[in-house]
């Protein structure tokens, strides 16, 4: 798209100047400001609206140190992309506390991608700053859109200093070395404006939002943190981590001064607290109501639990479902039914890097992303559940919809359902049925899922 955009004005500016006096030095010129403008805006024009499609967590618990992890990345959003991935979510991208060990949640420098020597590194876990653009550059050109990991409650690395307001020495003083976002004890808490928070983490000081320094650096002015991930960076969305430890008006202003996806880790089972979250945010949230609750149903074996509430549901716009991710990090059993479950249901599912690069079968779970793109649309209605199995269909919305059938037991089941198709050949989209019967008049039609697995039906 670069090349072509390019090209098309070396052209046109070449026959327009052609009567210039001086017209090579013009058009030189023209085109020297083209490629600068071009080489730092970042073209959003063509990727693929985010929820469209499905997530990649791109990342776990401890990926290889050594700065190759951007690098490994980039290798792959061009399988992911052509699966029906749509945005991928990479871990906290700037230096922190333990320099090229940390996977980014004990943040220092928000403006050190790897670039400066501090904390024991030039670049971080995962690279250098130019190999973290280049993987973003070759996400866009992929028409992935590209999630930051934005930790914000706390910090860690300052040095100690005093602070005057409650008389005690703490790690406070911070002037990282990209001169960006100094900070000092009345950023934190407890401090002259605030005295109280939600919610610490782990001992590290406690950024106060409420100060107009760190407003300033966070979201507010052209430099901030938000700004220069969106405009100089090239990032397109927000994952806000441990919000639990501050309001979410925080996350609601910095989606106002930057816009965006934006998706919040609220630790929590409560559909009321996570949609009540979600709303004030005004912004999606993991659901981990959902992420329980598929746990209790196809590891414990207890389908029921899947008519209970979850924010798909409640609030199916603004949930961001998945099975497992970088802090539970799990094996069980039943694990591909469980992403049957989120890739057929409402909410913008998520796909953890490990299960679908190294712990479960990927031809499947492809086959199960293409179901979520091309068959999942439309309001849900349960048909069936008892202890081991669920059935479910979707009704459709600009497609055919689909009826899921998942299956505990270790044995082969079958059922009648009614289906919203009359006199129509069906089939299992997952292949593993070969049955392709017709339903009858009134919709209703044999179905079968094999033992510990999954079935997906919908018009031939
Ligand atoms: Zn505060
Ligand atoms: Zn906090
Ligand atoms: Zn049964």
């Amino acid at each position: 798209m670069k090349r072509t955009k390019f090209g098309y004005l070396l052209f046109g500016a070449a026959l327009t100047l052609a009567s210039c006096t001086n017209e090579e030095s013009v058009v030189e010129q023209a085109i020297q400001d083209e490629v600068t403008v071009d080489k730092n805006a970042v073209n959003r024009a063509n990727l693929k609206p985010i929820g469209s499609g499905v997530m990649m967590q791109a990342f776990y618990w401890d990926v290889p140190a050594g700065g190759t992890w951007w690098n490994t990345v980039k290798d792959k959003v061009d399988d992911w992309s052509n699966a029906g991935i749509d945005a991928i979510w990479l871990p906290p991208a700037t230096k922190a506390q333990n320099g090229a060990l940390s996977m980014g949640y004990d943040p220092f420098d928000y403006y050190d991608f790897g670039e400066y020597d501090q904390m024991g590194s030039v670049e971080t876990r995962f690279g250098s700053r130019q190999e973290l653009k280049a993987l973003i550059d070759e996400a866009h050109n992929n028409r992935l859109s590209v999630i930051a990991d934005i930790v914000i409650n706390h910090n860690s690395g300052g040095d100690k200093e005093l602070n005057t307001f409650t008389g005690v020495e703490y790690y406070t003083k911070f002037d990282p070395l990209s001169g960006k976002f100094p900070r000092t004890f009345d950023d934190f808490h407890a401090n002259s404006n605030h005295q109280s928070d939600p919610a610490v983490f782990g001992g590290f000081p406690d950024l106060c939002h409420h100060q107009p320094n760190v407003q300033d650096w966070l979201w507010k002015k052209p430099e901030s943190v938000a700004k220069y991930y969106k405009n100089v960076m090239g990032f397109d969305g927000w994952r806000f981590d441990f919000v639990k430890g501050f309001e979410p008006w925080v996350a609601r202003e910095w989606k106002n001064a930057v816009g965006g996806f934006s998706v919040g880790e609220l630790w929590d089972g409560s559909v009321d607290y996570l949609n009540w979250w979600a709303n004030e945010a005004n912004g999606s949230a993991f659901d981990f109501a959902a992420y329980y609750k598929m746990r209790d149903a196809f590891d414990g074996n207890n389908m029921h639990k899947l008519n209970e509430d979850m924010l798909l549901k409640r609030n199916p716009q603004k949930a961001v479902t998945f099975v497992t991710n970088h802090d539970t990090n799990e094996i069980y059993h039943g694990k591909m039914r469980a992403y049957a479950y989120i890739l057929t249901h409402e909410g913008y599912p998520t796909i953890f890097y490990r299960d679908y690069e190294e712990w479960l079968d990927k031809e499947r779970l492809n086959n199960l992303i293409w179901i979520h793109n091309n068959l999942a649309g439309g309001s849900t209605n349960v048909l069936f559940t008892d202890q081991d199995e669920y059935i479910a269909k979707r009704n459709g919305h600009n497609n055919a919809g689909l009826v899921v059938y998942i299956n505990n037991a270790d044995h082969w089941q079958e059922r009648w359902i009614q289906t919203n198709w009359n006199n129509t050949r069906i089939k299992d989209y997952t292949g593993h049925s070969g049955w392709e019967p017709v339903t009858q008049g009134n919709g209703w039609v044999k179905i079968q899922v094999p033992p510990r697995s999954y079935s997906v039906w919908s018009v031939k």
